[in-house]
């Protein structure tokens, strides 16, 4: 699933190629992948201005509309110049003069919505602490862990609490700050919110220069697969970077991989 770096990676290939671009149609290949959330005139989805990102949201901002894209499970955005190409799982393309962006999702649970340009979204809103903000400080995450008792692990893929952190980056995350996946999250020390905060920003930073983590099927929007899988310590792997057993366990329903050792 792509989470926060995955969907950097994507963002920032598609800056250089599609800002600027004027949104010729969004055509749809499979029912309830794009939903319009306002009147707009579908003749008139403007010039895209800027692409952003919020958790694992990809917002584009065009002169007349925002378009809110979730990947979800297993969407990908491929930018192509043939605009005769199709993919597999083509669920929906958004056509540009000389270019186009096939939206490929195997799954189906992702989606792109269309909006005003103001219009609350009813989905970003709501959304936590973005890792790389200023407001991501120690302060801030003792009192957003301040009445949660549950393990920390599950604290951390609340996209309620931070936007942007999947299975993938929460285990490596607290491993890299040598925190106990079970620890409840108001129990941390002062000591320990430190080292979490800064191996939180330390491990999205690097997975988004290696282009993101490509464990089965994420693809940026070259096609291209990351490479950060090459570096992790705890997901999916037989031993920690200090040779000691990696365990595995399931917490809400989703495996964590840690090294109790490392960990406490
Ligand atoms: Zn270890």
């Amino acid at each position: 699933m792509p989470e926060l770096p995955e969907v950097q990676t994507v963002i920032n290939g598609l800056k250089t190629e599609v800002v600027g671009e004027k949104i010729r149609e969004i055509v749809e290949h499979r029912e309830d992948t794009v939903q319009l959330h306002h009147k707009i005139s579908m003749e008139d989805y403007g010039t895209i201005k800027s692409i952003d990102r919020r958790g694992k949201y990809i917002i584009v901002n065009t002169t007349t509309c925002k378009l809110l894209i979730h990947l979800r499970m297993t969407g990908k955005l491929l930018l192509t110049k043939n605009l005769q190409k199709t993919t597999p799982h083509n669920r929906a393309e958004i056509v540009f003069d000389n270019k186009k962006l096939i939206f490929d999702d195997i799954r189906t649970f992702g989606s792109i919505c269309i909006f005003n340009k103001k219009q609350k979204t009813g989905k970003i809103e709501s959304l936590g602490l973005e890792p790389f903000s200023k407001e991501f400080n120690i302060k801030n995450l003792k009192s957003v862990f301040a009445r949660r008792s549950a393990p920390i692990k599950n604290a951390l893929l609340n996209q309620k609490i931070i936007a942007g952190l999947g299975n993938i980056y929460a285990c490596e995350s607290l491993y890299k700050a040598g925190i106990s996946p079970l620890s409840p999250a108001n129990s941390l020390t002062k000591a320990q919110l430190e080292k979490l905060t800064s191996a939180i920003k330390k491990v999205l930073e690097t997975a988004i220069v290696q282009g993101g983590t490509t464990i089965s099927d994420y693809r940026n929007s070259s096609d291209k697969k990351g490479n950060f899988q090459k570096m992790l310590s705890v997901y999916k792997k037989e031993q920690c970077p200090q040779g000691h057993e990696v365990k595995k366990l399931k917490q809400a329903g989703r495996s964590t991989y840690y090294c109790p050792v490392c960990q406490k």
